[in-house]
């Protein structure tokens, strides 16, 4: 049996470094889902197409190469933006739904296990994770820090429309019918408004510990 670590959360709660580092720290293979609907999202608009069509988003979905994602591309505003949009679609959810599941059962390099991060983790993707973890910070503070990110990258971006679209992704990604954003009823709360990224890790840790011993 795989051992799994879910890992939920809003955009820049510290989710994805948190669940690195925990990947690291237990010796798990580490994947960032939200990579996943980011290249769904930049494959159609590369070919033109825009990431609110179903039809277009769904045949990047099923034509998906992991081993070909394009970091750099999928982190920026747009990639985000069109992520978001593509993940409010059913079908695109349940192309990549099976990708996430095998990963976590099946851990590549014949991993004993893996850390998953995401929005629906917990809820959806592993239910029966072993340990689920819900991280969350002001949207204030997460701006704030997705705006430093974005600077330091050379994006041209104040920090008041990084907040707006904080905001809006937030909404969208809690309001959609499917598999909305939101704690599973055993999750672990995380905090880490005002939590160094070594605190928020010593947390984890010690919650991780606690309910595996
Ligand atoms: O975590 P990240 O900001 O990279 O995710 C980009 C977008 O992908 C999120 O805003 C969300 O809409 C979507 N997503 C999702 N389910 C996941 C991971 C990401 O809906 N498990």
């Amino acid at each position: 049996m795989s051992f799994v670590i879910a890992i939920d959360g809003p955009a820049a709660s510290g989710k994805g470094t948190l669940a690195r580092r925990l990947a690291q720290h237990y010796g798990l293979a580490f994947l960032d889902t939200g990579s996943l609907y980011r290249a769904v999202g930049v494959s159609v608009i590369a070919a033109g197409g825009d990431p609110a069509d179903e039809r277009a988003a769904l045949a990047a979905a099923r034509a998906l190469d992991m081993s070909r994602i394009d970091e750099r591309a999928i982190r920026t505003r747009e990639a985000g933006e069109a992520a978001s949009l593509v993940a409010v679609m059913a079908p695109v959810r349940a192309a990549i739904l099976q990708f996430q599941r095998d990963f976590a059962a099946r851990p590549p390099g014949g991993q004993r296990g893996a850390v998953l991060d995401g929005r629906d983790i917990g809820t959806v993707v592993c239910p029966d994770a072993d340990v689920k973890i819900f991280v969350t910070a002001s949207p204030e503070v997460r701006a704030h820090r997705r705006w430093l990110e974005l600077k330091n990258s050379g994006a041209d971006v104040s920090e008041a429309q990084v907040l707006e679209d904080t905001r809006e992704r937030d909404r969208r990604d809690a309001e959609r019918a499917t598999s909305p954003m939101r704690p599973a009823p055993d999750a672990h709360l995380l905090d880490t408004t005002d939590l160094s990224i070594e605190a928020a890790f010593g947390e984890a840790v010690r919650i991780i510990d606690k309910s595996t011993s």
